[in-house]
C-alpha cells in the first residue's frame, strides 16, 4: 500500500503515521517528493486496515499496490528512480554507455580498452573479473588481480567499475573494488547472492535471467531493494526463444513493459542479446529508441585475441561509431546521448 501525505502534511505527522505502521509489524519506505511525501507500506501480506491509516491526521489517501513486487513497481514510487553513477546519473535525460571488455585479460588489454572507451565517452567500465563459463574449463576471470586492475583503470581513465559477483562471500571484495556490482544473468535467482548485494550498498546491475519474465525479474530486484538498497539498474540481456541464429533474441518489448511496471531505470545489453558484434550496433539504437536508459556494451582492442566472447565484442573504433549513433538516436527520441551528435 501507498500513503499519500497531503501537500501540507507536517514532519511530525509522517512520523506519526511511520511510527503507528510500524508497530503494526509492516515495513515503511518513505518518498519525499517535490509536493508531497509518499509513504509505501510492504507486509507479509497480512491486511491493513485502510480506514484506519487515513484517519490519522495528514493523511490524504491511500493506494493499493497489486503488484506482487511492491518496492520495484511505478505504482508505489510514480517518478523515474536516477541512480548516482560517479558525478553522473543512470535513469535521467542523459543516457548512460557502460563499455569495456567481457574478462578482464590482463593490464594492458583492461587499461588500452579503458582509456579507448573513455576517449569514446563511455559512462563507466565493465569487465568481468569472476566469469561465469558454461564450461568449467573456460577461463574462469582473473579474481583478486582482475578486482587490482580495474581499479587501476578507474584511477587512471575516472570511470566507475562495474563488475560481476558471483557468490555472496565474494560481495565484499568486488564492493571494495567495484563503483556498481552486477549480477549475471546465470544468477539472476540466487536469492542469498541477490540480498548479500543488496545489503553491500553499492547500485547492483540486475541482469534479466535468459528464461526469465519480466515479473521473476522485478520479484529479483525486489530482494535487492528489499534490504534497504534503492539502487538497482535493470538489464535487459536477450532471452531464450527458438532462433538459434542469434545467441539469444534481445526482447525489445520489455523495455516499455518495465518501463511501465517499474520506476527503476533499464539498460540494454546488445552484446550478449546478439551475440555478434555485425548485429550490436542496430540493436543498441533499436534500445535506446525504445526507451531504454543506457546499454552495456562489450569492447575489445583484439577481439580475435578475447579469452570469452570475443565473436560480440566491438573494436574500439566500431564503439566509437556506435556512441556517435546511439547519441544521435537518443536526442531524436528527446532524450541526450553520451556525447554532443
Ligand atoms: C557478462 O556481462 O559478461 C555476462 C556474463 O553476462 P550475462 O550474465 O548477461 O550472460
Ligand atoms: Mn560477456
Amino acid at each position: 500500500m501507498v500513503v499519500v501525505m497531503e501537500q501540507a502534511a507536517r514532519a511530525s505527522e509522517v512520523a506519526a503515521l511511520v511510527a503507528k505502521v510500524e508497530s503494526m509489524g509492516f515495513r515503511v519506505h518513505l518518498m519525499k517528493g517535490e509536493e508531497r511525501t509518499l509513504v509505501g507500506v510492504v507486509g507479509d501480506g497480512r491486511p491493513l486496515d485502510r480506514g484506519q491509516i487515513e484517519a490519522m491526521p495528514g493523511v490524504d489517501k491511500t493506494l493499493a499496490v497489486l503488484r506482487p513486487f511492491k518496492l520495484a513497481s511505478r505504482e508505489m514510487h510514480p517518478e523515474d528512480s536516477l541512480i548516482a553513477l560517479n558525478g553522473s546519473k543512470v535513469g535521467g535525460k542523459k543516457v548512460a554507455v557502460i563499455a569495456g571488455p567481457c574478462s578482464v585479460e590482463s593490464r594492458s588489454q583492461l587499461l588500452e580498452t579503458a582509456h579507448a572507451v573513455a576517449q569514446a565517452g563511455a559512462t563507466a567500465l565493465r569487465g568481468g573479473a569472476f566469469k561465469p563459463r558454461t564450461s568449467p574449463y573456460s577461463f574462469q576471470g582473473l579474481g583478486v588481480e582482475g578486482l587490482e586492475l580495474l581499479a587501476e583503470a578507474r584511477e587512471e581513465t575516472g570511470l566507475p567499475i562495474v563488475t560481476e559477483a558471483m557468490a555472496p562471500e565474494q560481495i565484499p571484495l568486488v564492493a571494495q573494488h567495484a563503483d556498481v556490482i552486477q549480477i549475471g544473468a546465470r544468477n539472476m535467482q540466487n536469492f542469498n547472492l541477490l540480498q548479500a548485494a543488496g545489503k553491500a550498498g553499492l547500485p547492483v546491475l540486475l541482469k534479466r535471467g535468459m528464461m526469465a519474465t519480466i515479473e521473476e525479474w522485478l520479484m529479483a530486484a525486489e530482494y535487492i531493494l528489499s534490504q534497504d538498497n534503492p539502487q538497482v539498474i535493470l538489464c535487459e540481456r536477450g532471452i531464450r526463444t527458438f532462433e538459434p541464429s542469434t545467441r539469444y533474441t534481445t526482447d525489445i518489448n520489455a523495455v516499455p513493459a518495465v518501463k511501465s511496471l517499474s520506476h527503476l531505470p533499464l539498460i540494454l545489453d546488445p552484446s550478449h542479446g546478439t551475440g555478434n558484434w555485425e548485429y550490436v550496433t542496430a540493436v543498441a539504437r533499436a534500445g535506446i529508441a525504445a526507451g531504454a536508459d543506457g546499454l552495456i556494451v562489450e569492447v575489445h582492442p583484439r577481439p580475435q585475441e578475447a579469452r570469452s566472447d570475443g565473436a560480440q565484442s566491438l573494436r574500439p573504433e566500431v564503439f566509437e561509431e556506435l556512441v556517435r549513433q546511439v547519441s544521435q538516436v537518443a536526442v531524436a527520441v528527446g532524450r541526450e546521448g553520451p556525447i554532443r551528435p
